[in-house]
């Protein structure tokens, strides 16, 4: 091999990262290029300089260009969720999901987007007054890697509609897929509107700087967002932030345990990405005089959808967790919760042991007796677990709830009338009632937490406006104030 060979080739190993298969570490997916501060700075400008044409386009012009590219991520459809299904470890059918979700969003952003961005003009009596929502400029995009098309394309969508450019740098956990997808939107748009950059903390702190990003659009952790907090204080930028959560589902004494369809629903709200998803029950409480038939139906039921396998097998319903970071932490958990007392009971089933001992797999589990305050019912597991607790009142389990410094999304089952009135006392972005989690998800309404779980809103016509500077233009009629003096 040459010396200049050998130089290029060494180079273009040291910035490319492998991204395994959790399911199979040893196999390598793809790799991904690592920004270096110089590149993201490069990104960065190069949105920056696109924004001074791309703000002037119409409304209806970003509109068709979006279309045409949802229509592309439609037509790649199949070959992304193989990709997304092999990076991330979830069965082919939540992959799909993942871009049934992802369409449905997007395509109801185009509907919604000229009356959510249409100006205002209220005449007065002292003239007229003007409400425009101007774009915001450069919008860096933070995803994380649980669902790293979907809160990709959350944010890519809207601020692009609203005339900003942006730079989406997806987690370095799941980065293949969402670049895929970002790749076939940008293949649409002019260049420089969307930009990828990949990379984790390091160049993620290059994009809450940098004095040309006006706007953060960060998914992820809470803690990850206390820092990024801090680090745009220096430029003040405005920000939407979709952090962590620990969702309740209250089952209350009026819940029939021998509704069969609504004991599948809670399993796979409690199940589904292998627990991974910020929205998904992770504590359950079931009023005292229902609980010991409830824990024997809902294991009934667990062991009837829970099937631990490879993604690509359609038998499989729960696949491996997405990294051994996450694995080793929901596992000390569990342990620990064992250790303070608590029954573990696993639930059903691995349908192949050999692929379970080599990936990423967690065996889900059931987690009963334990304390109200026991990290893992006040913690965010992130992962196939799920305490299940009694409770005796109302009261007691709107303040075990509303105590919570999270409040994502939460649900109570039971005879409806009785259900939302004790929704109407939570402290939680949005409460669902007899379903939990993405059964329950309504993309034409704001989505966003209370407390720690979050800043701003997406989803709905605010998911979209979240992407503007609200711009007031007033003519008045007097220009003379009554009391300055002549
Ligand atoms: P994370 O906070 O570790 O990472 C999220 C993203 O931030 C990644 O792209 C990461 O590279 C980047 N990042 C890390 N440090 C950074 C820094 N200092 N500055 C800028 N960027 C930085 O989160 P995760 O582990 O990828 O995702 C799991 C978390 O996301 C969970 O807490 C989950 O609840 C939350 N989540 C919330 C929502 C919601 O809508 N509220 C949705 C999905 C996931």
């Amino acid at each position: 091999m040459s010396k200049v060979l050998s130089l290029l080739l060494s180079c273009f190993i040291e910035t490319q990262l492998a991204k395994e298969n959790p399911a199979n570490p040893t196999e390598i997916v793809g790799y991904f290029p690592v920004t270096t501060k110089e590149q993201a700075v490069e990104a960065i400008e190069a949105a920056a300089e696109a924004f001074k044409t791309w703000k002037q386009t119409s409304i209806d012009e970003r509109i068709i260009m979006m279309r045409k590219a949802i229509e592309k991520i439609r037509a790649a459809e199949n070959e992304i969720v193989h990709l997304l299904s092999r990076e991330h470890g979830k069965p082919l059918y939540d992959a799909h999901g993942e871009i049934y979700v992802s369409l449905m969003w997007m395509e109801f952003a185009c509907n919604e987007a000229k009356s959510a961005l249409q100006e205002e003009i209220k005449a007065h009596e002292n003239g007229k007054t003007i409400l425009s929502y101007d774009p915001i400029g450069v919008v860096a995009a933070i995803s994380p890697w649980n669902y790293p098309i979907a809160l990709s394309t959350i944010k890519i969508a809207p601020a692009l509609l609203a005339g900003n450019t942006i730079v989406l740098k997806p987690s370095p956990y799941a980065p293949l897929a969402a670049a895929k997808v970002a790749e076939i939107i940008a293949s649409e748009f002019p260049a420089g509107v969307i930009n990828v950059v990949h990379g984790d903390a390091d160049v993620g702190v290059e994009l809450t700087t940098n004095r040309h990003v006006t706007k953060i659009t960060f998914t992820g952790g809470t803690a990850t967002a206390k820092h990024i907090i801090k680090a745009a204080s220096e430029t003040i930028k405005d920000m939407t932030l979709e952090l962590g959560g620990n969702d309740a589902a209250i089952f209350l004494e009026s819940f029939d345990v021998h509704d069969e369809r609504a004991m599948r629903r809670i399993v796979i709200s409690n199940f589904l990405t292998a627990g991974q998803i910020c929205m998904i029950a992770k504590r359950v409480y079931v009023h005292r005089s229902i609980y010991d038939e409830f824990v024997k139906k809902y294991i009934e039921a667990a062991n009837r959808w829970i099937r631990i396998g490879d993604p690509f097998d359609s038998n499989t319903t729960v696949g491996p967790v997405n990294n051994l970071k996450q694995k080793d932490y929901v596992l000390g958990l569990v342990e620990d919760a064992q250790k303070r007392g608590a029954k573990v009971i696993p639930l059903e089933q691995i349908l192949d042991q050999k692929l379970f001992d080599q990936g990423y797999y967690l065996q889900p589990t059931l987690v009963l007796g334990c304390d109200v305050h026991d990290p893992i019912v006040v913690e965010e597991q992130f992962g196939p677990t799920v305490p299940i607790l009694p409770f005796d009142d109302e009261e007691q389990v709107i303040h075990l709830h509303n105590e919570s410094i999270y409040g994502l999304t939460s649900s109570v089952w039971g005879k409806e009338e009785d259900a939302i009135s004790v929704a109407r006392q939570l402290e939680a972005g949005t409460t669902m009632i007899n379903t939990a989690a993405v059964q329950g998800l309504d993309v034409r309404f704001p989505f966003g937490g209370f407390k720690q779980s979050g800043i701003g809103r997406e989803y709905g016509a605010e998911g979209i406006r979240t992407y503007t500077e609200k711009h007031v233009i007033n003519v008045p009629k007097t220009l003379d104030l009554p009391y300055i003096p002549e």
